[in-house]
């Protein structure tokens, strides 16, 4: 009996099964296709498949099979239409911007995000004539009031990176409602296990599958998952109504027939990836759909050991503040409470007694955390972002991002969580 037959599956079975179809080689795990090209069946077919008659495969740079499970498996627990796989995360967030905005279009968006976003969206957007706005997510009246009949984008983090604070994704996407704007999210450090964004309003979500969802700190990837559910035939979304040129002309909101719903990921697919050519490598899908499989499993250890190294942080005499937002007394606790029932994620921010120096010295002087720019890894790592990740910014953006000098960033891991407090601990005790 094939898995299609399978009623309503739970998100754990949707994790190991969806976007396979078993193939005349019978082969149980997803196969990895290196292949860089395929071929027509006749030159109707090719025609075909360039007038986006006909969908399938015609060269890796626009997608391969599988590419596509990992596709149709994240589409399936984001509960979504239709996905892209893309190079990284942040070639995710690019196009699904690009994706959107026209020269002259502008964007709203949270202030406290991933470094990487905060500076594309502060200095490099602007050079191809988008504009970003930035608010406080937590201030429902200054993102209202940073849109305007520019704003084509409405954008946040479903926990800011690096603070931890929780959007109220109910709240921004009632203002998407209300003002006819996509909002679109990245809910990476939340993946669908934690939080599934489409479900309570979001249009388009992105994810870096180098973090949690690949799981393993094993290889570079990203995702944008379309819920299919917004109205791309409003005038205003110049790059839907108007003649493509990127695409002999076409308009991708008036002119796919019954491919409208997935007008936003084949304009992405046919314009942005097929041009500027941020593809994603098979064997990075194929590790991908690996660290999926485990996803559900891995999230709730995750989640449970870093509530347990946050409440041993909150009572540690060298730590001056703690933010989980698992924690009760954490101000984020009662959006966690709402939006995250299955768990807070692993990330946890701490601040230290004694300052940057301090941070810098409790860093260096952990055994077991590795110390890496990076996130969602099975191996608990650590970093002292004001003077890594986020140096670029300046002391003023630096506040409005929500870091200060003795903020400590953890990636709690998988190992056993007596282990993890030890490291911590002795580390404290040596600084
Ligand atoms: C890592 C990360 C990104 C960027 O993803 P890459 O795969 O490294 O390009 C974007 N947003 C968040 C929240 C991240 O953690």
């Amino acid at each position: 009996m094939p898995y299609s037959e399978v009623k309503k599956p739970s998100f754990e079975t949707v994790a190991l099964h969806a976007g396979q179809t078993i193939d005349a080689t019978k082969s149980r795990g997803v196969p990895l296709h290196r292949t860089s090209a395929y071929l027509f069946d006749s030159a109707e077919h090719a025609q075909n498949l360039f007038a986006l008659k006909e969908l399938g495969n015609i060269y890796t740079r626009l997608g391969n099979p599988t590419q596509d499970v990992l596709e149709q498996r994240v589409a399936a627990l984001e509960g979504g239409a239709a996905a892209l796989a893309l190079a990284s995360g942040t070639n995710a967030i690019f196009y699904s911007i690009i994706n959107i905005c026209n020269h002259g279009d502008e964007v709203v968006s949270s202030s406290n995000l991933y470094g990487g976003t905060y500076t594309m969206f502060n200095d490099i957007l602007p050079q191809f004539g988008v504009k970003v706005r930035f608010a406080d997510p937590n201030d429902p009246a200054a993102l209202k009031a940073a849109i305007n009949e520019k704003t084509r984008v409405l954008y946040t983090e479903t926990i800011g990176n690096p603070s931890l604070d929780v959007a109220d994704i109910d709240m921004f996407a009632s203002l998407s409602k209300e003002f006819e704007i996509p909002l679109v999210v990245d809910s990476t450090f939340t993946t669908p296990y934690l939080l599934r964004p489409i479900e309570h309003g979001a249009h388009i979500v992105i994810h870096s599958l180098t973090k949690w969802i690949g799981g393993h700190g094993t290889a570079i990837g990203g995702i944008v998952v379309d819920s299919g559910t917004f109205n791309w035939q409003n005038p205003k979304f110049s790059l839907y109504n108007e003649p493509d040129g990127g695409y002999h002309g076409l308009r991708f909101a008036q002119d796919l027939g019954d491919l409208n719903p997935l007008a936003f990921i084949l304009r992405m697919r046919t314009v942005p990836l097929r041009n500027l050519g941020g593809s994603i490598a098979p064997d990075n899908c194929w590790m991908f759909l690996q660290g999926l499989e485990t996803l559900a499993i891995r999230m709730e250890r995750h989640s449970e050991n870093a509530l347990s190294v946050a409440k041993h942080l909150e009572s540690h005499p060298d730590v001056s503040w703690v933010r989980y937002p698992g924690l009760e007394k954490d101000p984020a606790h009662k959006l966690a409470t709402k939006l995250l029932p299955a768990g807070a994620g692993g990330m946890v921010v701490f601040g230290i007694k004694g300052g940057r120096e301090a941070g810098q010295k409790f860093i260096e002087n952990l055994n077991l955390f590795s110390h890496v720019a990076n996130v969602g890894d099975a191996k608990s790592l650590a970093i002292h972002p004001a003077s890594t990740t986020h140096s670029q910014l300046s002391d003023e953006n630096l506040i409005s991002a929500g870091i200060s000098g003795d903020l400590i960033r953890l990636s709690i891991g998988l190992e056993n969580i007596k282990d993890i407090k030890a490291d911590i601990d002795q580390s404290l005790k040596s600084v």
